[in-house]
């Protein structure tokens, strides 16, 4: 059984309206952790009805929280940030039970979850409007920010708790009210986040966590028109369906959906550097992340070097459950995510891609995959085009700036990218040319609070984090004065 310093932050209700609730109809869904394939808690099958009493909730929370001054939101918020910090722990060992990562990484994510509440908590207060210089005598020209009012928020399994503070943090410092439907693999942690938020100051109806149905109650997010913003991070496929759905109601959207991120290895690049870029860029949280490294692009000069340091780097890696010392690689989220990566490994090895490292499921059984390296791969190939969100680095062959530059945008996706570089021309070069709304330039990591998060083309819509990403939650009023 899983052991909590405060048992009261595993919940296997739902927090709607500030009360602990179970389904209408007293159904569950079971919770299980992917290392051992055990059921560790059920919560809530709810659907429609329930959805829409949380809505009518936050709406009837909106006016006050609204009115509140940021400064008196920022209060509450950093409560909330303290009181994450302080159960760290706690919330780091739920993660791992539910979601698999590493121990260390959770509590990774705990710090970058709780640091995106206490940096909105500051944004709140800078939500500043503007005076513009009238054209006519006697007039004045205001443009105010107001809150855009109820939101809704639908969040993935592979970041069970950072998923979510960035998209409520900026929300609830701008005077929105929120309802979150967490991925029903890893609804602890929010519900967690929950009773942490009660425990702040949060006013009931302000921050409401609904789990149970996914279509029932993003149907019912979509199609309500008291709810006028939908934020959304998961997989381009849904995104695409919910922005379909929020259509009719015109809703404001935010949507971070799939990647295919290329990291480019030049010539002239810190060998060293670049393997070390990769390893945290391609097999953190096994791979399952949407800015993971999806297609390493090795100029020829350097791609036995680099491909032989990979080798020896990845060959350090420690599978296992996450609860144990030392382990880096834990298992994938599913049955279903292991069966993508065989098949696409498998479609590799078929057309002709030559396995450097793995390539095949661990002897741990479950849902284990040992961290790979494909070498030859050609653009023929799945993993060409698909997230292969898991542990499996190809490596492609280029010789030229333009070639590399070609292949890295050949994909319907923009998110992230990366690159290994000493030449500043080219570090200018590249940057410029790169058709992705990030990118890592001789690093691996990316994601930090205080810059903005977020993809072009088919991978969304709108930024989280940074000072922009309180703009996502509101909307910019005008107010024309005349006769003065
Ligand atoms: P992943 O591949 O990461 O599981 P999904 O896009 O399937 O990505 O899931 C991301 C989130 O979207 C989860 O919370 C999931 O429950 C939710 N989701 C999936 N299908 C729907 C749907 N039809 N309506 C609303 N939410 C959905």
């Amino acid at each position: 059984m899983l052991q909590l310093k405060n048992p009261a932050l595993l919940r296997q209700a739902c927090y709607i309206a500030g009360q602990w609730v179970g389904a209408d109809e007293g159904e569950t869904v079971p919770v299980t952790d992917p290392a051992t394939g055990e059921t560790i808690a059920s919560v809530p099958r709810c659907g429609a009805a329930e959805t829409r009493r949380a809505i009518e909730a936050a709406d009837r929370a909106l006016p006050a929280w609204r009115e509140t001054t940021a400064a008196e939101r920022a209060k509450v918020l950093r409560r909330w940030f303290e009181l994450m910090m302080a159960n760290q722990e706690d919330l780091a060992r739920l993660m791992t039970a539910e979601q698999g990562k590493p121990l260390a990484e959770a509590r990774g994510e705990i710090a970058y979850a709780a640091a995106f509440i206490e940096w909105f908590a500051e944004e709140g207060k800078r939500a500043y409007g503007e005076v513009v210089p009238s054209p006519l005598a006697g007039t004045r020209i205001v443009v105010t920010r107001e809150p855009v009012g109820v939101c809704a928020a639908v969040t993935p399994w592979n970041f069970p708790a950072a998923m979510i503070t960035r998209k409520a943090g900026p929300a609830l410092a701008a005077g929105c009210t929120m309802v979150v439907k967490p991925a029903e693999q890893t609804p602890l942690s929010a519900l967690a986040l929950a009773v942490l938020a009660e425990e702040a100051g949060v006013p009931a109806g302000v921050f409401s966590v609904i789990t149970g149905k996914a279509s029932a109650i993003g149907g019912e997010f979509t199609a309500n028109p008291t709810v006028r913003k939908l934020t959304f991070t998961g997989s381009t496929e849904v995104g695409r369906l919910l922005m379909e759905l929020c259509a009719p109601t015109i809703k404001k959207l935010s949507l971070e959906l799939g990647g295919n991120a290329p990291f480019i290895v030049f010539d002239d690049a810190d060998l060293d550097a670049a393997v070390a870029g990769a390893i945290a860029s391609k097999y953190r949280n096994t791979g399952q992340t949407c800015v993971c490294s999806n297609r390493l692009l090795v100029q020829a000069g350097v791609y036995d070097a680099f491909a032989e340091k990979l080798a020896a780097a990845v060959a350090k890696l420690k599978v296992g459950n996450g609860f144990d010392d030392g382990v880096t690689q834990g298992p994938l989220i599913d049955e279903a995510a292991l069966a993508k990566v065989e098949e696409l490994v498998g479609d590799a090895l078929a057309k002709g891609a030559r396995v450097v490292a793995g390539g095949k499921r661990h002897a741990l059984g479950g849902t284990w995959y040992e961290p790979s390296i494909l070498a030859e791969v050609t653009p023929a190939m799945r993993v060409a085009k698909e997230e292969i969100f898991g542990p499996v680095a190809p490596l492609f062959r280029f010789d030229t700036e333009e070639e590399a530059i070609r292949l890295a945008n050949d994909t319907e996706f923009g998110l992230a990218a990366y690159f290994y570089s000493r030449d500043i021309g080219r570090v200018w070069r590249v940057s410029g040319k790169l058709e992705y709304g990030m990118v890592g330039i001789n690093t691996g990591l990316i994601s930090t609070e205080v810059a903005p998060f977020g993809g072009i083309k088919q991978s969304g819509l709108g930024r989280e984090g940074s000072s922009h990403g309180i703009d996502e939650y509101l909307e910019t009023k005008y107010l024309a004065m005349g006769g003065l």
